[in-house]
């Protein structure tokens, strides 16, 4: 019988391997690596209330483990192709949207409760937003929260684990081999072990990303195409700043072009009534959001990140270093995030703990107060700043002077790998999916590469 090796348990390596169960059963066999936990085990301490602060867990369980960065997420799933990757750089447009519903549809069967909770765009707001010039993405949004996405995952962990998929938890991949000549064409290896087969996925997420690169460079010989890192903020509103647009299409994914510098700012990841919460990539404290679906668990204000989208040129090839060090400022001088009122920036002073108590936006995360301008790089601050002010002209209260900004917050994309329209790497049998490929940065995006990727095996057999 021939193997599949699928290195990582998030979204894309979950789906790759329930889509090649669903078409070749019994005629493969399916094993999934994962450093982290499964889905019963992953506990963070800070979720748990045990610490404020993160104490940098090993693997960190928000990150790692069966469900990948997605498992705690607000479990949004935007069925789109206008973003949330790069999917139609390899996959027809109708082909990549028709991948998404698919996974949806997944989904709704997995799920034992009710998924009433669906926006549709609604045109509206776009007119509305080109008069600001403000350039509103629009798309499906299937929005699980928190509870019932983690519910969710428990179904899909039984269902491939009664279908015979093999879960290695806790076992971390150091080591990727090809070979054109021997009967299994991969070896990985674990720090106990050596796995062999004839096909391999890597599923391996942002926080896989930097080691997969290395492997790319080191060992296996594959070009890495330069790609591009965002850095930003997340801002903080009271929840009724943005309640019309959220009320009606739950999140406004909006781009701008700064006067200043015609770089691109948008809007990411908006949770209404939600929780601003850290996040570790790498030992750097980094910051993003969440939010419940049960609203009786929602707190008074929305947040969404504004992020800056930087590309490098020769000789610069490291952006996921850049992004790295840019959050370390932020580490060092708060000890992990730090929080600014938008006023205090604007104004040329710190937040201190005395003026973040009078701020009548109350944090809902407990970060250092500080000085946002000693840490991001003047080009990004500036285009945050200009964008900030472009919003209020839509959404009046924006530039508030207690609009909280907490930073940093960074979107690895890692570099890309050049894959075929099979997203399979110069390697045959080798393929790469996900946000750790650089294709994708959504769940239902890093879902369809895998359902793409295992259907492509599946004609293969
Ligand atoms: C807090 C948070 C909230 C988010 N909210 C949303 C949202 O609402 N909607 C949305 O679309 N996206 C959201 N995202 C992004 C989304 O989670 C990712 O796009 C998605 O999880 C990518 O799936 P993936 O399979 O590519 O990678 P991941 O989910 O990151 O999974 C990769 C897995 O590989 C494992 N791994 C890595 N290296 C190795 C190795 N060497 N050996 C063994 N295992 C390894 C990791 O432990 C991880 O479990 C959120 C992310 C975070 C962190």
């Amino acid at each position: 019988m021939k193997t599949v090796n699928i290195i990582g348990a998030g979204a894309s390596g979950l789906f790759a391997a329930y889509e090649l169960h669903k078409l070749l059963d019994d005629k493969l066999e399916i094993n999934v690596f994962e450093q982290g936990h499964s889905i019963y085990d992953r506990r963070c301490p800070i979720l748990e209330g045990k610490t404020r602060n993160c104490i940098n867990c090993k693997p960190c369980a928000i990150m790692s483990g069966f469900g990948g960065a997605g498992a705690f997420s607000d479990g949004k799933y935007n069925i789109t192709t206008e973003y949330g990757g790069w999917l139609t750089d390899y996959i027809d447009d109708k082909d990549a949207l028709g991948l998404m519903e698919y996974v949806d549809k997944v989904i709704l069967e997995l799920s034992e409760e009710e998924l009433e909770e669906v926006y549709e765009p609604k045109s509206g707001y776009k007119k509305e937003a080109l008069k600001h010039d403000l350039h509103l993405l629009e798309g499906r949004v299937r929005h699980l929260g928190t509870e019932k996405n983690l519910r969710i995952l428990k179904s899909m962990y039984e269902y491939l684990k009664s279908s015979g998929v093999k879960f290695h938890f806790r076992t971390r991949i150091k080591n990727v081999n090809a070979y054109e000549d021997s009967r299994h064409r991969f070896e990985i290896e674990s720090d106990e072990d050596i796995f062999k087969s004839d096909y391999l996925i890597i599923a391996v997420g942002r926080s896989g990303a930097e080691w997969f690169a290395r492997q790319c460079r080191e060992n296996l010989a594959l070009r890495l195409i330069n790609n591009q890192v965002d850095v930003g903020v997340r801002v903080e509103v009271p929840a009724q700043v943005l309640e019309d647009i959220t009320g009606e299409i739950y999140e406004a994914k909006i781009k701008y072009r700064t006067k200043a510098y015609g770089d691109i700012v948008r809007t990411f990841c908006m949770n209404p009534n939600g929780y601003v919460v850290t996040e570790n990539t790498d030992g750097i404290i980094t910051v993003n959001g969440h939010s419940f679906s049960d609203k009786s668990l929602g707190s008074e204000n929305t947040n969404f990140a504004l992020l800056v989208s930087s590309r490098f040129t020769e000789p610069f090839d490291d952006p996921y270093a850049y992004g790295k060090r840019i959050a370390s400022f932020s580490n060092l001088l708060g000890g992990g995030v730090l929080v600014q009122r938008f006023g205090d920036l604007t104004g040329g002073r710190r937040t201190n703990h005395h003026r973040l108590a009078q701020s009548f936006t109350r944090p809902t995360l407990e970060a250092t107060p500080g000085d946002l301008s000693l840490v991001l790089p003047k080009r990004q601050l500036d285009d945050i700043i200009e964008m900030i002010f472009q919003l209020d002209k839509m959404f009046p209260g924006m530039a508030n002077e207690d609009t909280l900004l907490y930073g940093v917050e960074v979107k690895f994309y890692s570099s890309r790998l050049e894959l075929s329209e099979e997203l399979e790497t110069d390697i045959e049998g080798m393929y790469a999916i996900g946000d750790g490929s650089g294709t994708t940065r959504s769940l239902s995006q890093a879902s369809a590469s895998g359902v793409h990727v295992a259907r492509v095996i599946s004609l293969k057999e």
